[in-house]
């Protein structure tokens, strides 16, 4: 086979077949294809698309070209599932979901990845933690899902190699915006982890990363289609993103937040509403329940007793972190040294926030990264986030910076994302549309 007659087929907007994409993948891993070669069909299917099971082919050849973890002889009493996020800004779900499904009998090997843009990273957050091993061997990683029900880890060099190399192409040449390859892209890497079932979470408006709500739904639209075509049980949820989710946004900062979550200190409504969904939608694709009501009542009760925070307890002591980090979170976590609340001078309701500028807001403080390689402070962050439709007569957030120079920096940038009207806005849903089959 010839990579240049692969290209050639698909630019003539004729369907791959399933040998070609296994060919094409593999070249890619092996490093036989070149980056032009990859360029030039990124750039083919970003013009002619790919037929359902056409880009189903492409996810089970991109995975194939490494390692794909396989828990039957763990003989787990439970389902293997796991959700992913397109991204956002305060979306801490991960951290509080796995604790959860692991106390609700389900077992959940998460690879998460690092924040890059805007958008915050479950791997960053965890690395706030001292002593957290977000890399372990595959021995550690085992034990801890087989022992804790939940292990939330990185990404291993050799998951989905073909995915790292395609990416990081379409990253330079303006491919990264096709839906087929955004689907092979994502569930080649979640299907690797093994997983019986999977719930994406799609976000939609000004913190997303699909720049529209159809786009989001098309992308949902796709991910559970040839997610199921491949063999794992897949829903997806369209979620909010026109407001940070929780109430705060950064590294160490997020981890707190979760632990007074999953401790019932506090309770982001919005935050609590997808962690239920998104849980609610996985236990019943894991047949753990058959049906929402149960499905709530048993998360509430997980929650309610301390049982979910004691599985997040668990993990992160059998990854390296301390014993007793749910107790006394404050001991561990870092802190940034100026922590003051930010006002508006305007007075009237929240009517919208640009919630890609708070993100980047994050970023700058230095909770974030601009290029891949960039280290980031973990203590520094947002919190106390006021919501679309609340008064101006109090703080709109409090920010946690290094010095005052970068808290009045990020004071002007977080003013400027709140837009205020003189009445409040209907109240928008959190949980726009689930996508099933
Ligand atoms: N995230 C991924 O992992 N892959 C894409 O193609 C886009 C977002």
């Amino acid at each position: 086979m010839l990579p240049q007659e692969i290209i050639r087929k698909k630019r003539d907007g004729k369907p791959l077949n399933a040998d070609e994409l296994r060919f094409f993948s593999n070249g890619i891993a092996d490093g036989s294809i070149s980056e032009g070669q990859i360029a030039a069909l990124g750039m083919a299917v970003y013009f002619q698309g790919m037929e359902a099971d056409e880009a189903a082919a492409l996810t089970l050849a991109m995975r194939n070209t490494g390692d794909v973890l396989d828990w039957k002889q763990e003989n787990f009493p439970g389902p293997v599932i796991d959700k992913h996020s397109t991204g956002g800004v305060g979306d801490g779900v991960s951290l509080m979901l796995g604790p959860l499904l692991a106390a609700c009998g389900g077992y959940v090997p998460m690879i998460s990845g690092r924040g890059l843009g805007h958008t915050g990273g479950t791997l960053d957050k965890l690395d706030s933690i001292p002593g957290y091993n977000s890399t372990p061997d595959n021995d550690l990683f085992r034990a801890t899902v087989r022992e804790c029900g939940v292990a939330i880890i990185g990404q291993t060099g050799n998951l989905a190699p073909a995915d790292k190399r395609f990416y990081a192409t379409r990253d330079i040449t303006a491919t990264v915006e096709s839906i087929p390859l955004i689907t092979a892209s994502i569930l080649s890497k979640k299907f690797a982890a093994g997983l019986d079932c999977l719930c994406m979470d799609v976000k939609t408006g000004s913190g997303a990363f699909m720049p529209t709500h159809e786009d989001s739904v098309a992308l949902a639209q796709s991910i559970v289609d040839i997610g199921n075509a491949a063999g794992v049980k897949t829903s997806a949820l369209i979620t909010d993103m026109n407001q940070p989710l929780g109430s705060t946004a950064g590294n160490a900062i997020e981890v707190r937040e979760a632990i007074d979550f999953l401790t019932n200190e506090q309770q982001n409504p919005r935050l609590l509403q997808v962690v239920f969904s998104l849980c609610t939608e996985l236990l019943m694709l894991g047949e753990i329940t058959d049906n929402p009501a149960d499905a709530v009542a048993m998360l509430e009760s997980e929650l309610a007793s301390g049982r979910a925070a004691e599985r997040f307890g668990q993990m992160v002591h059998s990854l390296g972190g301390p014993g007793d980090l749910i107790e006394q979170p404050d001991k561990h976590l870092t802190k940034a040294e100026v922590i003051k609340p930010v006002h508006l001078d305007e007075t009237g309701f929240v009517s919208s926030i640009d919630t890609r500028a708070l993100g980047m807001a994050v970023v700058e403080l230095g909770g974030g990264r601009m290029r891949a390689e960039d280290n980031i402070d973990p203590a520094v962050g947002l919190s106390d986030f006021i919501t679309i439709g609340e008064s101006t007569d109090q703080p709109i957030a409090t920010i946690h910076a290094r010095s005052e120079h970068d808290w009045e920096q990020a004071a002007e940038k977080i003013k400027a994302a709140f837009t205020v009207s003189d009445s409040a806005p209907d109240p928008a849903p959190v949980i726009h549309q689930t996508i099933s089959t």
